[in-house]
């Protein structure tokens, strides 16, 4: 087959762009991203291996090799892993399959300064490209365990690449760099320099689980120098705490979810007795694009004895924490375990049980001791875990212990129910919350009016998620978790206000109107009462006690489900003076062809104000027009 030229994608030449004209300032990290792909591929060889007898392919040194060529100022990495076929490698290396990206770069153009965009590159790690940043030309010679030929994939990053079989291609993948000039004024980055790669490989790589070796150059006439490993291959989770440096876990953590910043918290477990195992598990600082998106590769690195069995090894942590990155080690599963049987096993549940207390424990401590470093994490991956709340009854004290909300009660600084509870008034029995789009939106609803007047403190939830979790809980030591904006709300009986006897009288001078527009407006509601929520606005919309809100309607709605649409309840502020003057007029009028439409604007004006659209929005702005018209005149 010819050479063959293709174009990169376009994601993939923005990404390439950047690395050409390097905003990252670390450059030494690009022998770290190649290293981890050989890694990778070396693991991938040996698990295809492990599941195939027949595999045409030798194990016996699986290995990595650097091999420096300072007068041609290239540096080659080489494993022997699983290789790529000529279609992987047009794919892989030819696009980026980040779901994340597009999103990446736009804000990679908003980030106005270097500092801004090398903190974003960082989220997304550019793995292979990141070779871009020191070499002017890359080629990449490989082949698939199992193939017979090979592909030469070659590229200078500007745009297009080249492909071509080769017949005559080693197992595995070597990536050789075409250096850029050496700069005479930094010699600490001359990646020929033996030095210089043994150093980078010490601080970044010395934990990879292969043998990393330093090919020296052939010199001329003179006995052939020793092959060198470069790497301690000792893995962190087996060495003892104190012998294991911070930027050690980092690297390692790098490693496993291929981010490239450093992690939160690092969480070390050691499981002693009849079933042993250790744990290493990173709370990322980050929460990633794609972690509500269903293909989120989520899981922890699954190892017996040292030897990798199986990446993403889902069944090791709840979905909720599926943000969680790291690796377990155990000392006795099979090594031909598969997927399927991993959920079921008894020893793997143990470990998941046993994982998720640490990791809530670790939480929990994080939030006693380093209240800044807990509100990071709460803001990233609080949405997730309180998917546990539903999901996880055996955690959900624990859960709930390091949750933390929004409320009236201050601007910025979150705050956890125990908190709530104990600031709770005289008389107040119930936590309220209300749900919705933004703080903005709900702080602005009128369904708040009441409870802002007699200063009595609400959540503000405004994940999704926080649609149903409160439903599921229902309450926090004996206090009911109620909607301000479901269900019948007496504060009075809470506070000070009218009187029962004042309040019976009102109703009994209601009571016409209300019917009268029950009747009205009958299609759209369920019932039309007078309310206690309200001070300022005219009227609101709330639903019944146990029905649906229109927030979780519509992500029933999105995830396919049919759903009859919900009626809702209209309550009227009788304090008000449109509600007072429409049940004057409603007395008085034989005709009222015109209070059936203020009954309708009235309606239309409490779905709005909760954010909501009037039925028929045209008809709406039609009526108030009409009557903004009148006011002119
Ligand atoms: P990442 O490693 O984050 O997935 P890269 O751009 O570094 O991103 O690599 C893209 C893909 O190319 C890898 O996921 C892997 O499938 C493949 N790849 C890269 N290097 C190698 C290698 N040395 N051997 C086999 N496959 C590789």
């Amino acid at each position: 087959m010819p050479t063959e030229m293709f174009e990169f994608q376009v994601e993939a030449r923005q990404l390439l762009q950047l690395m050409i004209h390097s905003v990252y300032s670390n450059k030494d990290v690009f022998l770290r991203e190649l290293v981890s792909n050989a890694s990778d591929a070396l693991d991938k060889l040996r698990l295809e291996a492990l599941r195939d007898d027949s595999l045409d392919a030798d194990t016996s040194d699986l290995h990595i090799e650097i091999e420096l060529d300072q007068d041609g100022r290239t540096l080659t990495v080489r494993d022997n892993g699983i290789g790529m076929s000529y279609e992987e490698v047009g794919k892989l290396i030819g696009t980026i399959a980040n779901s994340g990206t597009a999103a990446f770069l736009q804000e990679l153009k908003e980030a106005q300064d270097a500092a801004g965009a090398e903190g974003l590159i960082g989220q997304f790690g550019v793995g292979f490209y990141s070779g871009f940043m020191v070499a002017d030309e890359m080629t990449l010679v490989t082949r698939r365990t199992g193939e017979s030929s090979g592909t030469r994939w070659s590229s200078r990053g500007e745009g297009t690449y080249t492909l071509e079989t080769v017949d005559e291609a080693p197992q595995g993948t070597a990536v050789t760099l075409h250096l850029k000039p050496a700069d005479p004024d930094n010699q600490l980055h001359d990646y020929t320099a033996v030095w210089t790669i043994k150093e980078i490989v010490k601080r970044y790589s010395d934990f990879i689980t292969w043998p990393i070796r330093l090919v020296p150059e052939a010199g001329d006439g003179e006995a052939t120098p020793e092959v060198e490993t470069l790497n301690s291959m000792k893995a962190l989770w087996a060495r003892s705490r104190d012998e294991v440096s911070d930027d050690e876990y980092h690297e390692l953590y790098k490693h496993v979810s291929h981010d490239w910043r450093d992690p939160l918290e690092t969480i070390r477990l050691q499981a002693e007795g009849t079933f042993e195992y250790q744990a290493l598990l990173f709370l990322p600082a980050h929460a990633p694009h794609d972690l509500f998106t269903r293909d989120f590769r989520r899981g922890l690195q699954l190892y017996v004895k040292r030897v990798l069995i199986m990446d993403d090894c889902e069944a090791l942590l709840p979905p909720y924490l599926r943000f969680v990155k790291g690796v377990v080690d155990a000392q006795d599963l099979s090594l031909n375990v598969s997927r399927e049987i991993l959920q079921q096993d008894r020893h793997i549940r143990m470990i998941q049980r046993r994982l998720t207390k640490k990791v809530l424990s670790s939480v929990k401590d994080m939030k006693a001791k380093d209240p800044d470093k807990y509100a990071t994490f709460w803001q990233e991956f609080g949405a997730v875990l309180k998917e546990g709340l539903l999901s996880d009854s055996d955690n959900r004290d624990a859960l709930l212990a390091v949750a933390s909300f929004a409320s009236t009660h201050a601007e910025d600084e979150p705050t956890t129910l125990q908190q709530y509870v104990e600031r709770m008034k005289d008389g107040q029995d119930d936590i309220y919350y209300m749900t919705g789009e933004s703080r903005q939106s709900i702080e602005n609803s009128p369904h708040m009016e009441a409870f802002a007047a007699r200063g009595i403190e609400v959540l503000l939830l405004t994940d999704p998620v926080d649609e149903v979790w409160v439903d599921a809980v229902g309450d926090f030591k004996g206090k009911r978790l109620r909607s301000v904006a479901k269900g019948e709300i007496d504060l009075d009986a809470e506070g000070d206000e009218p009187s029962d006897d004042s309040r019976d009288k009102q109703a009994g001078a209601y009571a016409a109107l209300l019917n009268w527009m029950k009747e009205e407006l009958g299609e759209e509601v369920k019932d039309v009462r007078l309310s206690t929520r309200l001070t300022v606005s005219p009227a609101c919309v709330v639903s019944d006690a146990h029905d649906l809100t229109p927030a979780l309607e519509n992500m029933y709605r999105a995830m396919g489900q049919e759903i009859p649409p919900t009626k809702r309840i209209l309550e009227l502020n009788p304090a008000h003076p449109l509600v007072r003057g429409l049940n004057e007029a409603y007395q008085q009028r034989e005709d009222r062809a015109e209070l059936v439409e203020t009954a309708e604007l009235l309606h239309g004006l409490a779905v709005l104000a909760e954010g909501g659209q009037p039925k028929e929005p045209a008809r709406f702005v039609k009526l108030v027009a009409q009557r903004l018209e009148r006011t002119l005149h």
